[in-house]
C-alpha cells in the first residue's frame, strides 16, 4: 500500500462508513449508533440523532439495563441487536458506553451503566460478547474520563493516577480483556492535559500494550485535534470524514519526517484487520422477528425496573380494583435520550394503553400537566384532583421531560419540573393512594416521598417501557432491579458536587475514588436511596456463609458459598450484592466496593446456593509506586447484601501479599509503619535490642508497659531515634538499620 492508500483506510470515507480501496478490493465497512438500538442512516446524516434513521427496535437504555444486574439478559440484548445489525448491513455498533456515573447531573448519564466500575464492565462485557457473536463489531467508549457533556470538545479532566486506574480505567479494563470489543472509541476531552484523541499512554500503553487490545480505536465523531499526533499516539481511525484533511496531515506529517511510517503501517494494518473481518463475518440475515425483539425488549425492561417504594403492599395492583391513570407520560411516553443514541423505533408501548389492556372498561386519563411547559396549569390539575377523587387507587406518571437530559448537555438540577410535583402534592390532597411511576435517565430528588405510597423507577425503558410498567403495576412481573447509582437526598451531598463540572476548561476530579456510594458510606451520608437498592413481592433470606479457606496469599482465589432462600408467596429474582471491606488499611479507601454479584431465579420456598470466587483484584488498590494492583496483608471482610446497606452476611479472610514494594524503608519512615504487623514489629524489636542495648531507652522500653513512649515513637522516623537515644545510635548505624529493614521486611 502507499502512504495515501494507508492514510486513506485510516481516515473515514463518510459519516459512517471506513474507506474502499477498489486498486487492492478493499472494502468499505459501516458503522451505526449504539447502543440500545440502530441508529442507521442511510443519507442525511448526523452525529446528533437530528435526522432520520431507518426504523429499528428501541431496546431499554444503559440507565435502565444497569438495573437488572443481569449478564445472560445483557448478553441477550445484544445479540438481538447483532442480529438486527447484520439485517441492517451494519459492521460495528457504536456501543456500549461505560463512563461512570461521576455526577448525576451528566446529561448522557442515560446511555451509560453505573456509578460502578465492576458492575458496568460485567454488564458490558456481556453485552459486547452477546453483539459480537453475531459477527458485528462493537466501540467501546468514550475512552476515557468523558463523565460530563459540559464543554465536552475541550475540557481537560485532571485525575490522580490511582482513581483513574480504580474507578474510570477499570470500566473499559475488563471488558478489553474479557470480551475483545472490535473497537474502542476514543473520548473528545483531554485527561490530564491531553486529548484523549492524542494520548498515547491511553491508547497504546495501557489499552494495547498493558491490556491487549487486538482491534482499532475510533476518533468519537469530530474528536481528532491532530491527525497526525493521533495516528502516533494510537488513534486508528478517525470519524467521520474530515474531507481529506486527516489524510493530508498523515502524508505530510510522513513526509516532514514527524511521523514514522512505521506507525501509520501499524494503524491501517489494525483497521484493515477489522475491516476484513467485519465483511468475513457477514450473514445473509434478510430479516429478524421484530415482534420477538419487542418482547425480548419489554422483558429486559420489566426486569430493570426498581421498586423503590411499596407502602402497605399498595403494589401489585388487581385488576378488580378502581385505578385512575394521571400524567403526560401515561400517553406520550418518554422512553430514550436526546443525541445520537436517538432511535426512530418500530412501535411504541404506552403505559396508558397497556394498563388499560389489564382492566375492563376504559380506564380513566388526567393529563395533569404540560410536558412543554414548567408552569403549573390550573385546568390540567383540576380535572386530575377530579378523576383522583373518584377512584380508590392513582398512578401518576412523572419524570424528566426530553429537554431535560441530553447528550450535548449536563442538567443543573435534579428536580423534575415543578409543575409535576405539584401535580403530584394535589393529588394527594384527594387521594393517599398514589404510585408515581418515573421516566429518568438519571436520579431526580422526590419531595413528596413520604406521603406516596408507592414509587416505581422506570429509568428510560425503552419502545416497551410501557408495557413493562403494567407488567410490574399487576404483577405478572416480580420486580428485581436494583439501583445502579446511589439516589442523593440533595445535590449538595454528591461528591463532585464543589467540583462539577469546573472552572472553564478544567475539571478536577479531586473526590478522587470516593465516587457514588464509596462515598456516601465512607461519609456515613444517608442517600435518598442506595446503591444496590430495590424492592420485590417476595422476600428473600441470606444464610451460611461460608468462605473455603481463612486464609489465602493474593495468588490464590477465594471460593465462597451462601445460601438464598425465597420465603415468600410467590416466584421472584434477587441480586445477590458481595462487597469487599478492608478495615486495618494502611491506605485510604472507601468503605466498601462491589466485588461481585449474581442474580437468581427462585420459586416460592425455594432455596439455592450461590457460589463466589474471588481474585486478587477484589482485594487490592491501585499502587502508584508500583504502578500495579496491590493488596495489602491483612483481614478483609467480606459482605453479603441485599443492597449496599442491607449487609445480611460477614466473614472475614486473612490474605497475605507476595509482592514486596521497592523501597520500602528509609530514615524518614515512621516506627510505626515498621511496627504496625506482627512480623515488623518483631523485626524491629530484634534491630533495637542489637543497635541499643545497654541503653537508658531500651530500659525503659524493655522494662516498663510506657504507653506514652510507644505513641510518641510511633510517628517519630527512624532518624530521630539518634537524638532519642541521647547518641547511642549513630546516623551511620541507622543508615545500617534501614539497610537491614529493606534486605529483611
Ligand atoms: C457521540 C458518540 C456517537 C457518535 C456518532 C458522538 O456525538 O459522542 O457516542 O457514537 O457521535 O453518532
Amino acid at each position: 500500500m502507499t502512504v495515501e492508500e494507508k492514510a486513506e483506510i485510516c481516515s473515514g470515507a463518510s459519516w459512517w462508513k471506513t474507506a474502499a480501496i477498489d486498486r487492492l478490493e478493499i472494502p468499505e465497512i459501516m458503522m451505526s449508533d449504539g447502543p440500545h438500538g440502530l441508529r442507521t442512516q442511510p443519507d442525511d446524516a448526523d452525529h446528533l440523532g437530528i435526522n432520520e434513521s431507518i426504523k429499528a427496535i428501541c431496546f431499554p437504555t444503559a440507565s435502565a439495563t444497569a438495573c437488572s444486574w443481569d449478564r445472560n439478559l445483557l448478553n441477550k440484548m445484544g445479540e438481538a441487536l447483532g442480529e438486527e445489525a447484520q439485517t441492517e448491513g451494519v459492521h460495528i455498533l457504536l456501543g456500549p458506553g461505560v463512563n461512570i456515573k461521576r455526577s448525576p447531573l451528566c446529561g448522557r448519564n442515560f446511555e451509560y451503566f453505573s456509578e460502578d466500575p465492576l458492575l458496568a464492565s460485567e454488564l458490558a462485557t456481556e453485552f459486547v460478547k452477546g453483539v459480537q457473536s453475531l459477527g458485528v463489531g462493537t466501540s467501546l467508549k468514550h475512552f476515557a474520563a468523558n463523565n460530563q457533556e459540559h464543554r465536552r470538545l475541550t475540557v481537560d479532566a485532571q485525575i490522580d493516577e490511582r482513581t483513574l486506574r480504580e474507578i474510570y480505567l477499570s470500566a473499559f479494563e475488563k471488558v478489553v480483556k474479557e470480551a475483545q470489543p472490535w473497537t474502542v472509541m476514543c473520548a473528545y476531552n483531554k485527561v490530564n492535559g491531553t486529548h484523549a484523541s492524542e494520548h498515547k499512554r491511553l491508547l497504546t500503553d495501557i489499552l494495547k500494550e498493558e491490556w491487549g487490545h487486538q482491534g482499532f480505536v475510533v476518533s468519537d465523531w469530530g474528536a481528532v485535534n491532530y491527525r497526525d499526533k493521533g495516528i502516533a499516539a494510537g488513534l486508528e481511525l478517525e470519524m467521520p470524514s474530515s474531507h481529506g484533511d486527516g489524510k493530508k496531515a498523515i502524508i505530510d506529517a510522513v513526509e516532514a519526517g514527524n511521523l514514522s511510517e512505521d506507525s501509520l503501517n501499524r494503524a491501517a494494518e489494525r483497521v484493515l484487520k477489522i475491516v476484513f473481518k467485519a465483511i468475513e463475518n457477514e450473514t445473509d440475515y434478510l430479516n429478524y422477528n421484530k415482534d420477538q425483539h419487542h418482547k425480548l425488549a419489554r422483558e429486559i425492561a420489566a426486569d430493570s425496573m426498581v421498586l423503590l417504594k411499596n407502602k402497605n403492599q399498595i403494589l401489585p395492583l388487581s385488576e378488580k380494583e378502581s385505578l385512575g391513570v394521571v400524567g403526560a407520560f401515561a400517553k406520550k411516553p418518554r422512553f430514550q435520550g436526546g443525541g445520537s443514541s436517538h432511535i426512530n423505533p418500530y412501535q411504541i408501548d404506552k403505559a396508558y394503553e397497556e394498563i388499560n389492556k389489564f382492566i375492563e372498561g376504559e380506564l380513566p386519563y388526567a393529563e395533569g400537566y404540560s410536558l412543554e411547559s414548567d408552569q403549573d396549569d390550573a385546568k390540567l390539575i383540576a380535572s386530575a384532583k377530579e378523576l383522583a377523587e373518584k377512584v380508590e387507587k392513582v398512578i401518576i406518571f412523572a419524570g424528566l421531560p426530553d429537554r431535560y437530559e441530553s447528550e450535548g448537555y449536563d442538567r443543573d438540577t435534579l428536580a423534575i419540573p415543578p409543575n409535576q410535583n405539584r401535580l403530584i402534592e394535589e393529588i394527594l390532597e384527594v387521594n393517599k393512594n398514589v404510585v408515581v411511576v418515573l421516566s429518568n435517565g438519571s436520579p431526580i430528588t422526590m419531595p413528596w416521598l413520604d406521603k406516596v405510597k408507592g414509587v416505581l423507577e422506570g429509568y428510560l425503558a425503552g419502545q416497551a417501557g410501557g408495557g413493562a410498567v403494567a407488567d410490574i403495576l399487576f404483577g405478572h412481573v416480580n420486580p428485581s432491579g436494583k439501583l445502579a447509582e446511589t439516589f442523593p437526598q440533595k445535590l449538595s451531598d454528591n461528591p463532585s458536587y464543589l467540583f462539577f463540572p469546573g472552572e472553564k476548561d478544567t475539571v478536577e476530579y479531586r473526590e478522587g475514588i470516593f465516587v457514588g456510594y464509596r462515598y456516601y458510606d465512607s461519609k456515613k451520608v444517608e442517600p435518598l436511596f442506595p446503591f444496590g437498592y430495590g424492592l420485590s413481592y417476595t422476600d428473600f433470606e441470606y444464610s451460611d456463609l461460608k468462605l473455603m479457606k481463612q486464609e489465602i496469599t493474593d495468588k490464590e482465589t477465594l471460593n465462597l458459598r451462601l445460601k438464598v432462600k425465597n420465603t415468600g408467596e410467590i416466584y421472584g429474582k434477587e441480586v445477590i450484592q458481595l462487597y469487599v471491606s478492608d478495615p486495618e488499611s494502611t491506605v485510604i479507601k472507601p468503605a466498601k466496593e462491589l466485588k461481585e454479584f449474581a442474580k437468581i431465579e427462585l420459586e416460592p420456598g425455594q432455596e439455592k446456593i450461590v457460589e463466589f470466587e474471588l481474585d486478587k483484584r477484589a482485594f487490592a488498590y491501585y499502587n502508584t509506586e508500583i504502578d500495579d494492583w496491590y493488596v495489602e496483608s491483612g483481614d478483609y471482610e467480606i459482605l453479603i447484601g441485599a443492597s449496599s446497606r442491607d449487609i445480611r452476611l460477614v466473614e472475614t479472610v486473612k490474605v497475605k501479599s507476595t509482592v514486596e514494594l521497592p523501597n520500602q524503608y528509609t530514615i524518614n519512615t515512621n516506627i510505626g509503619d515498621i511496627t504496625a504487623n506482627p512480623e515488623g514489629q518483631k523485626y524491629f524489636n530484634q534491630l533495637l535490642s542489637e543497635y541499643l542495648k545497654g541503653s537508658e531507652l531500651m530500659e525503659r522500653l524493655e522494662n516498663r508497659d510506657d504507653e506514652m513512649l510507644e505513641a510518641m515513637l510511633k510517628y517519630m522516623p527512624l532518624r530521630s531515634l539518634a537524638m532519642f537515644s541521647e547518641g547511642v545510635v549513630s546516623r551511620e548505624e541507622i543508615e545500617e538499620m534501614v539497610d537491614k529493614l529493606n534486605k529483611n521486611l
